[in-house]
């Protein structure tokens, strides 16, 4: 079973995709901040809570809105 994953997100300011790593051992919602690797502006990421057969994704917005 896997732990972990990678996800991709595009960033809401420069449409670019970035990656990242999800720790699939938290069930719960996870809500934070990340910054585009790209345009370095801030994204609200979203996953949310895991399902047992659901294929996880992150959501993501913009910050400021
Ligand atoms: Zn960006």
């Amino acid at each position: 079973m896997t732990t972990d994953d990678v996800l991709t997100w595009i960033c809401q300011y420069c449409g670019e995709e970035n990656e990242l790593w999800v720790d699939l051992t938290i069930e719960d919602k996870q809500d934070f901040i990340e910054d585009c690797e790209t345009c370095c502006r801030p994204n609200r990421l979203i996953i949310p809570q895991q399902k047992e057969e659901g294929i996880p994704f992150v959501e993501s917005r913009l910050t400021d809105e």
